[in-house]
C-alpha cells in the first residue's frame, strides 16, 4: 500500500514564510494526483516535504502505514523527477538510469541489466551510450523518468514534469506519461501551474492557495462545481464568469435581468450572491429570449473552432461583462446587441465566496 496521508502538515521557512499551513490531504494508492495552484502557493514545498527534501515544521506525512515525517529522502522509498531533470552530464544514459541502483549497492551486472530493461520500457534502448547533452528535451525527460523507475519506488514525485518541453512535444509527453502511470500503477504526485495539464492528466487534483488546499476533486468535479470563487477563477481555459447578483421575489437578478435560481438553491430575498457560469455553458442568440441576459458585444476573439465573445451587460444593475463561447460561423460583430442564455443545471451560486 502506498497511499500518502498528510495531517496538519506545516512548513515555515527560516525567513518566516509559512509555505504550508496545517494542510490535510489524502492521496490514494495508485492515484495520479496533481497539485495545482498559482505561483508561490506551496506546491513545490509540499512535494519536497513528501520527498523529505524539506523537513516539516509540524504535522505528519505517512506513506502507507509508515510514518516518514522524520525520515531522510533515501529512506522514504520515493523517487522524484525534477523540473530540469537533474541528469548527470558526464554519465551516459545507461549510467544515469543505473545511478540510484549504484547508491543502493546493487552489483554492476544487475545494474546494467535493470538499466537496459527500464530503457527498453521507455523506448530509450538506442540511446544508452549517449550523454544527456546529446539528447532532445523529450528524451532527457524519459531518461529522468527511467532513473526514477529503476528502483521501483512506492511513490513518484514529479515537479512540473512537462514544463521544459515545447508545446507539441508537451502534448506527446503528456499522453506518454499518462499511459506509463496507468501501466505502472504507482502512486504519483505531480506539480503543475497549468490547469489544462492537471485536468488532462490527473485522477484527482488539489487546488492550492497560500499554503492551504481550496478544493480536492476529480477534474470533472473541479471544472463543473468549483467549491469557491478562487477555484472557479483558476480552473478552465477561459475562467468562469462570476457576476454579482441579488435575490428579488425568489428570482436571481443579474445586471437587472431576473434569472431562475440555479438548482433550487435555498435563498432569501435581498440576499447578495455571486452568480457563476462558464462561457462554455452559455448560448448566444441575436433574438430576445426568456431567462436570458442582454448585452452589447464588445470583443470577439477567434479561437479556431469557436469564438470567445465578451458582452457588456446592459441591464439596469451594476456594470458587468460576461463571456460566452460561440461556435464557428455564428459569431456576432462588436457593437451587436445580443442575449446569452445559461444552460439548465450549469449555473452556480456562491455565498461569501463558497458554493
Ligand atoms: P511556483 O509555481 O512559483 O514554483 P510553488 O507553488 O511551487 O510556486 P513554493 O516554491 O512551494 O511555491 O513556495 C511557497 C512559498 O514559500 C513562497 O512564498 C516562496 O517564496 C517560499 N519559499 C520557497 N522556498 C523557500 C526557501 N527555501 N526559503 C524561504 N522561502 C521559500
Amino acid at each position: 500500500m502506498s497511499a500518502i496521508t498528510m495531517r496538519a502538515l506545516t512548513k515555515v521557512y527560516p525567513n518566516g514564510v509559512r509555505a504550508l499551513d496545517a494542510l490535510d490531504l489524502e492521496i490514494t494508492d495508485g492515484e495520479f494526483f496533481a497539485l495545482l495552484g498559482p505561483s508561490g502557493c506551496g506546491k513545490t514545498t509540499l512535494l519536497r516535504t513528501i520527498a523529505g527534501l524539506e523537513l516539516a515544521s509540524g504535522g505528519s506525512v505517512h506513506i502507507g502505514d509508515r510514518a516518514v515525517t522524520q525520515l531522510p529522502p533515501g529512506k522514504r522509498d520515493v523517487a522524484m523527477v525534477f523540473q530540469d531533470y537533474a541528469l548527470f552530464p558526464h554519465m551516459t544514459v545507461r549510467e544515469n538510469i543505473a545511478y540510484p541502483l549504484r547508491i543502493k549497492k546493487v552489483d554492476r551486472r544487475a545494474r546494467g541489466e535493470k538499466a537496459a530493461e527500464t530503457a527498453d520500457e521507455l523506448g530509450l534502448s538506442a540511446l544508452l551510450d549517449r550523454r544527456p547533452g546529446q539528447l532532445s528535451g523529450g528524451q532527457q525527460q524519459r531518461v529522468a523518468l527511467a532513473r526514477a523507475m529503476a528502483c521501483h519506488p512506492q511513490v513518484f514525485l514529479l515537479d512540473e514534469p512537462l514544463s521544459n518541453l515545447d508545446a507539441r512535444l508537451r502534448l506527446e509527453a503528456r499522453t506518454f506519461l499518462k499511459r506509463l502511470q496507468r501501466e505502472l500503477g504507482v502512486t504519483t504526485v505531480f506539480v503543475t501551474h497549468d490547469q489544462a495539464e492537471a485536468l488532462a492528466l490527473a485522477d484527482r487534483i488539489a487546488v492550492m492557495e497560500g499554503g492551504r488546499i481550496r478544493q480536492v476533486g476529480t477534474p470533472t468535479e473541479v471544472f463543473r462545481r468549483p467549491a469557491n470563487t478562487f477555484v472557479a477563477g483558476f480552473i478552465g481555459s477561459t475562467p468562469m464568469n462570476l457576476v454579482d447578483a441579488e435575490v428579488r421575489d425568489g428570482r436571481l437578478v443579474v445586471a437587472g435581468a431576473p434569472l431562475p435560481v440555479p438548482d433550487d438553491t435555498p435563498v432569501t430575498d435581498g440576499e447578495k450572491l455571486v452568480y457563476g457560469v462558464r462561457p462554455e455553458y452559455l448560448d448566444y442568440t441575436a433574438e430576445a429570449a426568456p431567462d436570458a441576459l442582454h448585452g452589447q458585444v464588445v470583443v470577439v476573439e477567434n479561437l479556431g473552432s469557436f469564438s470567445l465573445v465578451s458582452l457588456d451587460l446592459t441591464g439596469d444593475g451594476d456594470a458587468a461583462t460576461i463571456q460566452v463561447v460561440v461556435p464557428e460561423g455564428r459569431e456576432p460583430q462588436p457593437g451587436d446587441s445580443g442575449w446569452v442564455m445559461p444552460r439548465p443545471g450549469r449555473s452556480l451560486l456562491y455565498r461569501d465566496g463558497e458554493l
